[in-house]
């Protein structure tokens, strides 16, 4: 499974980004250009990392986000060292203007399969996240592969399509994103302000 890593993430040109499109390729795009409707490029580095990079699957799935909520999505975190952030799979977004059970949904919807919920002490998970807190995405394909600097192109899970993606990080980092709720438990959850606010699946 999987092929060599072409060192795309290595070679990044000054004041540009990189994303790993659906078929393996590696594109740099300028930090200002927009990769898809709504998103620029740097906004997958809040950090100010260099290089960096995504994988165009996450961009894609958080314009299906963008899209569906119809107002901004702010991205707190997305390129950087730990968890699945390292691979270029994973943002953290706030939406101001939507709840926190809101978010979740259009998330799902939109094909996330890991979620993770973490609302500000003293809020509830309906209210707006103007009270603060964020909302964890991510594309990991749930195959415990985990050897940086490796493409892998068929998640582990059959039910869904296969995508290249590309271990830019930390070996065995990300096995700490996300509970093994199902989807509907995790909305349980929220509802009722109860904790173990995550979602993994297929
Ligand atoms: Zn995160």
């Amino acid at each position: 499974m999987g092929v060599q890593d072409t060192g795309c993430l290595r070679n990044v040109p000054a004041g540009y980004g990189l994303i790993r499109e659906l078929n393996g390729s590696c594109r740099y795009f300028p930090d200002n250009q927009f990769v898809s409707a709504n998103f620029r490029m740097k906004e997958f580095n809040p950090s100010g990392v260099r290089p960096y990079g995504v994988m165009r699957k996450l961009v894609n799935q958080l314009q299906v986000m963008r899209n569906a909520l119809g107002v901004p999505i702010i991205i707190t975190s997305a390129y950087r060292s730990g968890s699945t952030h390292a691979s270029g799979l994973a943002v953290d977004i706030v939406v101001p203007r939507k709840s926190f059970i809101q978010l979740a949904q259009a998330a799902y919807n939109a094909g996330f399969r890991r979620i993770e919920v973490v609302k500000r002490a003293g809020t509830s998970y309906s209210n707006t996240m103007s009270f603060g807190g964020h909302v964890h995405v991510d594309v990991y394909d749930g195959s415990g592969i985990s050897t940086s600097g490796t493409i892998y192109d068929c998640p582990t899970c059959s039910s869904r399509p296969c995508y290249p993606w590309y271990a830019f990080g930390v070996s065995g980092s990300w096995w700490a994103t996300s509970q093994p709720n199902t989807f509907s438990q995790l909305m349980a959850n929220l509802r009722a302000d109860r904790g173990n606010t995550g979602y993994r699946g297929c």
